[in-house]
C-alpha cells in the first residue's frame, strides 16, 4: 500500500478518500522540520498553505513521487527541484475561484460601507453615525484589476454586472482578442490602472516579477481616498509600503486577506490601523469549497500514483517528455 503524508489534517471528503487507497500519515505541525522528518518514507505529500517544500526536503524524498496541494498556488513548493527529481508537482484549480473572487467584492463593500465602524457605533448606542455620512457606493466606481487571470475575470463580472461598476485590468499576458467580456478596459499600463482606481484589487500569482509589486512608488500613483484589497498573496505588498500609505490617509483603507508573514505577528502595524479589515487567508475557505479542495488533491494523488494525469500540474508535461 502507497504512503501519503499530509502536512497537516484536510477535510474529510479527502481524508476518506485517501484512506481507502492508502496509508495516511499526518504531520504532527505543517513545518519544514516537521515535513522534512518524515518526508523520506512517503510517496505522496498533500501540502496546505502553511510550510514550504524545499530543495533540500525533496533530495531526502527518495520514494516521493507526487506532491499536491489543496489549492492553486504552488509557490510554497521549488517545482524546479522537484521536476529535477521526476516528482510531479499539482494543484487543485476551480472551486475555489469564485469563492476569493466574492470575498474581494465582499471587503470592498464592506470597506466602503464602513460596515466594521457603524456597527460598533450601533452597540455602542450611537445611532447619531448615521449623519456622519461616512460609507459610498459601490455603482460607478472604478475598480483596478492587476491580474485577470481565472479570478480577476471572475471578480470583473460581479463589478460590472452586479453592481455596475466600471473595470479596468493590467495583465500583460492578456490580449483583447482572449478577453470574452467587452466591458473590461484592458491597459498595458500598470500605473494607468493603478492611477484611475477606486478600488485596486490584485490577483496575480507570486512570482519574481510579482513579489513587492505594491511599494512606495505604486501606493504614491494611488488616488486619494481609494482602497486597496488584496485577496492574491502577502508577499505581492511591501507591508511597510502600505502601513505607510494607510497611516498618512494616501488611500482610505485596505481588505487583506494575506500578509507578508502567515500567520501574521499580534503587533503587525496593520492591525492598530481601523482603516484595514482582515481575514485569515480564509478566502477560498468556504464550507463549500474546503471540501472540493482536499477531495481534488487528494484525487491528484491517487492518480499520479496510478499513472494519471492530474487535474492541473505545471510540471507533469516535462516529466512525461523527460521519461521518454
Ligand atoms: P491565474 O493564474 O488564473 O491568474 C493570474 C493572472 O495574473 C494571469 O492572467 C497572469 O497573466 C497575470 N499576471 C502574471 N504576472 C503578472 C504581472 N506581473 N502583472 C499583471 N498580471 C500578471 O491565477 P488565479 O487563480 O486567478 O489566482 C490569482 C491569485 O489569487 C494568486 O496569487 C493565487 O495564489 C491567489 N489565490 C488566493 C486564494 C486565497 O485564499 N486568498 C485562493 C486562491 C488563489
Amino acid at each position: 500500500m502507497s504512503k501519503v503524508l499530509l502536512s497537516e489534517a484536510i477535510h474529510e471528503s479527502g481524508l476518506r478518500l485517501l484512506e481507502s487507497e492508502a496509508e495516511v500519515i499526518i504531520c504532527p505541525e505543517p513545518t519544514e522540520d516537521s515535513i522534512g522528518s518524515l518526508i523520506s518514507d512517503v510517496d505522496g505529500l498533500i501540502i496546505r498553505t502553511a510550510g514550504k517544500v524545499t530543495r533540500e526536503m525533496i533530495k531526502k524524498a527518495e520514494r516521493l513521487k507526487v506532491i499536491s496541494r489543496t489549492g492553486g498556488g504552488l509557490n510554497n513548493v521549488d517545482i524546479d527541484a522537484a521536476t529535477d527529481y521526476n516528482i510531479v508537482v499539482c494543484g487543485v484549480k476551480g472551486p475555489q475561484d469564485r469563492m476569493v473572487a466574492e470575498h474581494t467584492v465582499a471587503l470592498m463593500g464592506a470597506l466602503t460601507k464602513q460596515f466594521f465602524y457603524l456597527n460598533a457605533q450601533v452597540r455602542k448606542g450611537n445611532f447619531a453615525s448615521r449623519k456622519e455620512y461616512r460609507p459610498a457606493g459601490l455603482a460607478g466606481k472604478r475598480v483596478g484589476l492587476i491580474g485577470l487571470g481565472r479570478i480577476g475575470r471572475i471578480v470583473a463580472d460581479i463589478c460590472t454586472r452586479a453592481f455596475h461598476m466600471e473595470v479596468w485590468a493590467y495583465d500583460p499576458y492578456v490580449t483583447p482578442e482572449t478577453l470574452e467580456a467587452e466591458d473590461i478596459v484592458l491597459k498595458d499600463d500598470m500605473a494607468a490602472v493603478i492611477r484611475a482606481a477606486d478600488f485596486l484589487s490584485l490577483h496575480v500569482p507570486l512570482t519574481e516579477d510579482t513579489a513587492g509589486l505594491m511599494g512606495n512608488a505604486e501606493f504614491e500613483l494611488m488616488k486619494p481616498g481609494a482602497f486597496v484589497i488584496n485577496t492574491s498573496r502577502g508577499e505581492v505588498v511591501q507591508e511597510a509600503a502600505l502601513v505607510a500609505a494607510l497611516k498618512s490617509n494616501k488611500i482610505a483603507g485596505a481588505g487583506l486577506d494575506v500578509f507578508e508573514k502567515e500567520p501574521p505577528d499580534a503587533a503587525n502595524p496593520l492591525f492598530d490601523l481601523e482603516n484595514v479589515i482582515a481575514t485569515p487567508h480564509s478566502a477560498a475557505l468556504t464550507k463549500e469549497a474546503v471540501a472540493l479542495l482536499a477531495q481534488g488533491s487528494a484525487e491528484n494523488v491517487l492518480r499520479v500514483l496510478q499513472g494519471k494525469k492530474p487535474s492541473y500540474s505545471p510540471n507533469w508535461d516535462t516529466i512525461r517528455e523527460k521519461a521518454g
